[in-house]
């Protein structure tokens, strides 16, 4: 399975772009960035994104996505969510205020967006993949994704702080072959982490700690004004299992 990292930050700045991946060249998960990280003829490819929830350094570029690839015959783009995404997509993003409803344009036969509904805990096959969206815990209704194919399968936690499931089911998911986890703020931001539902480095060893699996552990969503700070607190941090930032721009082989 191939996971170009498209944005792997939990903010923007001109070098650190927001949390995207493709995977296989066709399917985006999380879509904070993919109109800053390929060309339009690569934008045209995709016509699924999969959202892990409503913020908008994973949703930002949803609206010109759809821009770009708008009008091309038999293009509408699909984009699967749990319902709370769903409902804030509809009422405050596509209103035809923030953005056109293109879900009606141009028109309600033929609209170049459409919103599909995913149920959580409930695996579902696209784009020839097996995904799985499991709770995890922040600010907003939140789902980490199991992407699964033949060759294994990897875990996306999405946004959290503390939580159980998604570890419990990385657990008993017999051929996990990689876990993608956030990391936020360093250590003396604890406070923000707990509140805004987070990790920092010494949060993030107390997760890693209920992960009983011998796989390679990502990070993504360092926030740009604590970039140096986390990565020399990674570096005095021992963790239970292999871990590193996941490199924006390039393609991981799972
Ligand atoms: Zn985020
Ligand atoms: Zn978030």
């Amino acid at each position: 399975m191939k996971w170009r990292v498209l944005g792997s930050f939990g903010g923007s700045s001109p070098t650190c772009r927001m949390t995207s991946f493709l995977i296989n060249d066709e399917l985006a998960l999380d879509a904070g960035s993919i109109t800053q990280a390929l060309t339009i003829e690569e934008q045209r490819t995709i016509r699924r994104v999969v959202l892990t929830h409503s913020h908008l350094d994973h949703t930002a570029s949803i609206p010109f996505l759809i821009e770009n690839t708008f009008g091309e015959p038999q293009q509408t783009m699909e984009i699967l969510a749990t319902p709370q995404v769903m409902h804030t997509l509809k009422n405050h993003l596509f209103n035809n205020d923030t953005w056109p409803d293109f879900t009606r344009i141009p028109n309600d036969m033929l609209p170049a967006l459409r919103i599909t509904e995913v149920t959580p805990r409930q695996p579902f096959e696209i784009n020839g993949l097996r995904l799985t969206a499991i709770p995890v815990r922040h600010t907003v209704p939140t789902h980490g994704y199991l992407v699964e194919d033949a060759g294994g399968t990897v875990l996306f936690t999405s946004d959290t702080g503390p939580t159980r499931e998604v570890w419990e089911v990385a657990n008993r998911t017999a051929n996990l072959v990689a876990v993608i986890v956030e990391l936020s703020f360093p250590n003396r931001m604890q406070r923000v982490a707990e509140l805004s539902l987070h990790l920092t480095p010494a949060m993030l060893a107390e997760e890693l700690a209920k992960l009983q699996r011998d796989v390679p552990v990502y990070l993504y969503h360092l926030k740009p004004p604590y970039i140096d700070e986390l990565r020399a607190e990674l570096a005095a941090t021992s963790f239970p299992h292999a871990v590193e930032e996941l490199r924006q721009d390039d393609t991981y082989d799972f």
